[in-house]
């Protein structure tokens, strides 16, 4: 299967994070490499045995027509486009995965350090989310979610994907960031 186009590694890996091997692992040693598809396309196909199981897991991204730059500053998944990956509900997901892997205190630079960059990945999670939100609406609406788990969370929980609650919750992530420096 052929998916679309991811538009940086780090979403790639984060919806290869979410897609565990039948046996419940997720990770696995991922061999990149950069394929022509018969179409004439390229993709990037990631490929490697599950390190619990043996099976044989593979991965194969179209790549974006245009590279994805990177920002001036912090981390981002993509341009200002949405995901064709990921849906609304599991970038708020994210989110939600990586605020909690960040430590209370920060006993070290280095620990401080990792807690900036798990800060960064939760505010461009959100960020995500928030480019599902049509111009001049409210919220995302209910056809942006297309996963299962996205749905889920969206059941659950309707008024986390309004977009003032998301711009309040990536404001309380910001505030979170040490100071650089
Ligand atoms: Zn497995």
């Amino acid at each position: 299967m052929i998916l679309p186009a991811s538009r940086t590694n780090a979403e790639a890996h984060l919806y290869m994070d979410l897609r565990p091997c039948t046996c419940g692992e997720t990770r696995f040693d991922r061999q990149s490499a950069v394929v022509a598809l018969e179409d004439g396309d390229l993709a990037a196909r990631y490929s490697g045995p599950c390190p619990a199981c043996g099976r044989a897991r593979e991965f194969t991204f179209r790549l974006p027509a245009e590279p994805t730059l990177a920002p001036s500053g912090g981390f981002h998944y993509g341009a200002a486009e949405p995901s064709q990956l990921l849906d609304p509900g599991e970038w708020l997901w994210a989110a939600d995965a990586y605020a909690r892997l960040v430590p209370a205190g920060r006993a070290t630079a280095e620990a401080g350090q990792r807690a900036q960059a798990t800060l960064f990945r939760a505010v461009a999670a959100v960020d995500e989310v928030l480019k599902f939100v049509p111009p001049g609406a409210e919220s995302v609406p209910a056809s942006a979610f297309t996963s299962e788990r996205g749905r889920d969370l969206h059941r659950r929980d309707p008024g986390r994907f309004r977009r003032d609650r998301l711009a309040a919750v990536r404001d309380a992530y910001t505030e979170m960031l040490p100071p650089i420096g």
